[in-house]
């Protein structure tokens, strides 16, 4: 049945798939990528992280952190007065959607350069080796490959209370996507997208309301660490109501009207916007995985081992697909590791160190256990903290809310987890997960020249109090 060979084909182009591609061209493995994201007549690569996620979300961040800094009059103190400040949300959308395009169009390039064959279109499977596909036009075509890599991600879960039939109701790509400043914006789910894509609209000036299930705020997070974002943020003018459901949403006058509830009863809001983000499903259900015999859970998780090796022999599945956070990073490693399995290469990824960041501002990114974990495990341990209120060049910023906390084991000294919540944090994790990875101690850390005045000096004098003997507290 098949019009083309190949040795691997890869089912969608984000950040698992692509890197998958990519990799698996390398190792010399005759490769196609299927995408079925189309913009005007051009497929687009890159998937919801380049186009709807990561990258124009951080765009964004950007912007609007600027805007904020002058806005609020936060630079007179370096003597910098900006009084007369004016916003083009347009300007702003249209650099987000050059940031997009650009990024889009490196990976096509990639593609080019390592003999990548891209399809258009829209893949089920046929069999454990054919795969159908839908064109835009409606056309159907096949191909038969040796190996597959399913990478289609994850969409937004909807609620039955809140439906994006209305363009006041939004998830994350129209959120993304506001032509002006909401007034009044509600968000549901004080989750990862919640915070930063109500952040962005917040120092917009928008004044934004957060629904959270949930009584306990960012529960994966350490808890010391949560409480202290949780203080920021609302001092920052973000509304967060905690254990509080939306029962109901209704459009009345342009304008979306939520009810919700809470310990002190029922209550009503309007907003000009209402974001839904409670989470993200994976998007399986168009494969027809049944065709290829691959298992999934009831939820749409295709079942993976460690190696992301499915059930069927010669079919991987990763990222959001898959078991694990719904992470670019993790997508991307699992789809170097898959690739490498294919080639009879040992790929490896380290699941217990994937790390993990919260664009606010301040940041906020961890690897590793939280204290809580260890304690539930029985682990003697150890914790010292360094407040960025004691960092030099903290201060020289004017950025000196957060702190670095370790935690490491009280007998071996390894370090077992890293969170940071200060200036810069998704930057500076990297040193900890590198340490991390080679199993460094407090002591290797601590040995280790950092430079001055560095925020990652407050990593050092972290590592430094694990064994009481920090030089700036
Ligand atoms: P995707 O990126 O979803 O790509 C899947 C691709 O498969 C898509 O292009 C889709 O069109 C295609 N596809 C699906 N079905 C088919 C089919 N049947 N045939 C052909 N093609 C198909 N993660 C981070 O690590 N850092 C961040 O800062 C971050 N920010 C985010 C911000 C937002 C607003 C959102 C929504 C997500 C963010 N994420 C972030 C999460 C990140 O985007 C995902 O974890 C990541 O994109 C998953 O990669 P993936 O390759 O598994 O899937
Ligand atoms: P999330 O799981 O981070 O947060 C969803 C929140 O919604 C949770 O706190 C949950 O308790 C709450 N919730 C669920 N149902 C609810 C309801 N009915 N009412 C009120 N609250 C409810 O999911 P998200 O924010 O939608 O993000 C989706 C995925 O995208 C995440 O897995 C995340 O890893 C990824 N992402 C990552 C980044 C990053 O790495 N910086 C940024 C954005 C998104």
């Amino acid at each position: 049945m098949s019009d083309d060979n190949y040795q691997v084909a890869v089912i969608g182009a984000g950040p698992g798939g692509y890197v998958a591609a990519i990799r698996a061209a390398q190792l010399g493995l005759k490769t196609v990528c299927i995408e079925k994201w189309v913009e005007g007549d051009k497929i687009q690569l890159g998937g919801t992280c380049s186009n709807v996620g990561c990258i124009p979300s951080k765009a964004l961040l950007d912007s609007s952190e600027h805007y904020y800094r002058l806005a609020s009059g936060e630079l007179g103190v370096h003597g910098i007065d900006a009084s007369e400040i004016t916003l083009n949300v347009e300007k702003m959308m249209a650099r987000k959607n050059k940031i997009v395009r650009s990024n889009t169009m490196g990976i096509a390039s990639l593609f080019k350069k390592h003999n990548i064959e891209l399809v258009c279109g829209q893949v089920s499977f046929a069999s454990a080796n054919d795969l159908e596909i839908t064109g835009q036009d409606g056309k159907m075509s096949s191909l038969r490959a040796d190996h597959i890599i399913i990478a289609t991600g994850s969409v937004p879960i909807g609620l039955p209370i809140a439906s994006f039939d209305y363009p006041q109701i939004v998830e994350n790509s129209g959120a993304l996507s506001f032509d002006r400043v909401p007034e009044r914006l509600g968000v549901i789910g004080a989750g990862v997208i919640g915070l930063e894509l109500g952040s962005v609209w917040r120092r917009l000036g928008s004044e934004v309301v957060l629904f959270e299930a949930l009584a306990e705020f960012l529960p994966t997070a350490d808890q010391q660490i949560a409480k202290a974002v949780e203080k920021s943020l609302r001092k920052q003018g973000l509304d967060i109501q905690l254990n509080t459901r939306v029962t109901a949403t209704e459009i009345e006058n342009n304008q979306v009207k939520v009810r919700y509830e809470n310990q002190q009863g029922t209550h009503e809001a309007s907003f000009d916007k209402l974001i839904v983000a409670v989470g993200r499903r994976p998007l399986t259900e168009e494969l027809n995985l049944g065709a290829a015999g691959v298992q999934h859970d009831e939820r749409g998780y295709i079942l993976v081992d460690d190696q992301c090796h499915t059930n069927v022999s010669n079919i991987y599945a990763i990222g959001d697909v898959v078991r694990g956070p719904m992470l670019a990073h993790k997508a991307s490693e699992e789809g170097v590791m898959a690739a490498e399995c294919i080639a009879g290469l040992k790929g490896h990824v380290n699941y217990a160190l994937i790390p993990n960041v919260i664009y606010t501002w301040p940041e906020v990114a961890w690897v590793g256990k939280t204290e809580a974990a260890l304690k539930d495990e029985g682990r003697n341990i150890k914790t010292a903290q360094f407040p960025f209120m004691a960092s030099g060049r903290a201060k020289a910023m004017e950025s000196t809310e957060g702190m670095v906390k370790l935690l490491a084991d009280a007998q071996s000294d390894e370090i077992l987890g890293a969170h940071i919540f200060g200036p810069n944090a998704s930057e500076l994790i990297a040193e900890l997960v590198l340490a991390m990875e080679y199993r460094a101690t407090a002591e290797d850390i601590a040995l280790t020249m950092h430079a001055h005045p560095t925020l990652a000096e407050a990593i050092h004098e972290a590592a430094l109090g694990l064994n009481d003997r920090m030089i700036h507290m």
